[in-house]
């Protein structure tokens, strides 16, 4: 057969229906990507300003939504960089050709390239999963620029003409189609901007919202209130996350995790602030939150945001497992918007970003323990599930960690690893040499044997914990050399020996063969074996046993066989 080579071509009447139902799993993911489209437009003016390009007044740049039940449509309107005829059929025409990344290679050196969100030129049709026409009115900011109008009913084919609008900017205009009819609920349009534009750059709001306001005082000299509509802002723009730490005061980071989780009274004990840019782009906030049992963990997750879009809390796959107790935000560019599970999984950048939090989460837990030790010590029973979670699940976390998790015995006392095993290496130690940990999992139940254990001087720990059955093993494995852990209402508080006492005891090589003779000469029975144990005292110091040879030579002579 000849050879043959060609170029596999896609009809976009066909490939259209599959990009509406397959590329997002949610259909509320609309509204994410055309807000987000407002607000590179709006950066792009932005940005163009600064860099001397454009010479007219940037203005107020605020998004609006709009939500109009009778005509069955939502609005988008931008003041940002607005389209030209033109622009349209190059940006909007071409499926997956993104105007956003052709401006960020033209800009590229100007600024940091984290602005703008839009990269691969698909979100825009998105709208077609719940609009069955969208109209675009655009007027560029380009001098001389024509308003441009742009319809098309999700078919292939779209019509241009002139347009409306007399400032610059993009309004988008979304025909909801009868299966789509809960976005015209603005309760419902409300819920997707909190959930996915909370906390992007530039403002959007969202009609009104009544508020109270001081209106002098009553006849009884009461203050009196009035109510005022006031515009209904859904976002904070900017967020801790993307300021650095040094701007940053602990109640500034209090503030912004009752801004991530309104509905939390609790406060968090402690965070992360984290930003890298090399060799992935990532910046966010970890918060520890008080964990007393694991029933508690799932309330509020992680959310994971790619340029101050929300795009899940579904983090599985980027924060390593233990980590799934933390609460907080990640940002990270690098982690595409328009995510599937498997191809997260396959993601190179993805596997990076969750050593890098591990490798983050251990620095920082190991910097507070050392420069404050009564502060981590305090905070332990708090986030000791977590760490030994950690451990037990992580190995280059547990690596890490074997130098600051704490075990703590029956008097409250903390010790590390290292210094309990010095505290109770010469003095809990077994006739096999190994060094025994005894430990209580209830202390109430097991009370006579802690006080006999302590009254002998030993020392017991608290392993009452959740998770302390499977981490009494890992003590046994990565605590030291020879530990074993024994309940402390096993039996073997009675057969240790403490080191000093088997000096005591231990007869010199000398001593021990005197001694040896004295019991040979009393017992004189050739036949026997006296055995004084020199150097392990044992709980039978002398031991008189029966020549195995002698012995068989008799049995033999008994039976009379041979
Ligand atoms: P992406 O945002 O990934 O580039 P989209 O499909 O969301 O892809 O948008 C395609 C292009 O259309 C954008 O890159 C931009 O050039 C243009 N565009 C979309 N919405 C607007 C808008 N509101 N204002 C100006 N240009 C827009
Ligand atoms: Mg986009």
């Amino acid at each position: 057969m000849q050879e043959e080579k060609g170029t596999i071509s896609i009809h976009t009447e066909n490939i259209f229906p599959v990009i509406k139902k397959f590329l997002y799993s949610d259909n509320e993911i609309f509204l994410r990507e055309l807000v987000s489209n407002a607000v590179d437009a709006s950066q792009k003016i932005k940005r163009l300003a600064s860099l001397g390009q454009y010479n007219g007044e940037v203005g107020d740049l605020t998004i609006q939504v709009k939500v109009d039940e009778a005509a069955k449509t939502i609005t988008i309107s931008d003041n940002g960089i607005g389209m030209t005829a033109e622009e349209i059929k190059k940006y909007i025409n071409q499926i997956a050709f993104s105007g956003a990344t052709e401006f960020m290679e033209k800009f590229k050196e100007a600024n940091d390239a984290n602005e703008i969100i839009g990269r691969f030129g698909l979100g825009f049709y998105s709208a077609f999963m719940v609009a069955d026409q969208v109209e675009i009115d655009s007027l560029s900011y380009q001098e001389g620029a024509e308003p441009a109008h742009w319809v098309c009913d999700g078919s292939t084919s779209y019509e241009i003409s002139a347009g409306q609008r007399t400032t610059r900017g993009t309004d988008v205009i979304l025909h909801i189609n009868e299966e789509s009819l809960e976005f015209l609920q603005k309760q419902r349009i409300q819920q997707i901007l909190n959930k996915y534009c909370k906390f992007l750059p530039i403002p959007i709001q969202f009609g009104t919202k009544s508020e109270s306001e001081p209106d002098g005082e009553d006849a009884d000299g009461k203050p009196k209130y009035k109510t005022i509509e006031v515009p209904n802002i859904i976002n904070i723009t900017h967020p801790a996350w993307t300021k650095s730490p040094s701007e940053l005061t602990d109640e500034d980071y209090i503030k912004f995790y009752h801004e991530l989780y309104p509905h939390t009274m609790d406060e968090p004990l402690f965070w992360i602030h984290l930003n890298v840019d090399y060799p992935f782009n990532l910046t966010g906030i970890l918060y520890f939150p008080k964990v007393k049992n694991e029933l508690e963990i799932q309330r509020n997750k992680i959310q994971l945001y790619s340029r101050q879009v929300f795009i899940t809390d579904e983090v599985k796959d980027i924060v390593p497992e233990f980590l799934m107790l933390l609460q907080g935000v990640i940002d990270s560019p690098d982690i595409p918007l328009n995510v599937s599970r498997s191809f997260l999984q396959a993601d190179s950048n993805v596997k990076k970003i969750n050593n890098y939090i591990t490798k983050k989460v251990a620095d920082k837990l190991n910097e507070i323990f050392k420069s404050d030790r009564k502060g981590f010590e305090e905070k332990w029973p708090d986030i000791s599930l977590f760490i030994k979670y950690g451990m037990l699940s992580d190995e280059k976390f547990a690596e890490k960690a074997n130098d600051f998790c704490l075990l703590q015995n029956v008097n409250k006392e903390y010790y590390t690893f290292k210094e309990y095993y010095e505290k109770v290496k010469d003095i809990q130690v077994d006739k096999d040499g190994n060094i025994v940990y005894l430990y209580t999992q209830d202390k109430s139940l097991q009370d006579g044997y802690i006080s006999a254990a302590l009254a002998k001087g030993y020392d017991v720990l608290n392993f009452d914990g959740p998770l302390d059955t499977h981490f009494a093993g890992y003590v046994e494995q990565h605590g030291g050399e020879k530990i074993q852990m024994k309940r402390v209402d096993s039996d073997v508080i009675d057969k240790l020996i403490p080191k000093d006492e088997q000096i005591e005891q231990t007869l010199s090589e000398d001593e021990s063969k005197k001694a040896t003779e004295v019991f040979e000469k009393a017992i004189s029975r050739p036949d026997m074996k006296v055995e004084v144990d020199a150097l392990n005292a044992s709980d039978l110091p002398v031991s008189v046993t029966i020549d195995e040879f002698m012995r068989r030579m008799k049995d033999m002579a008994k039976t009379g066989g041979g």
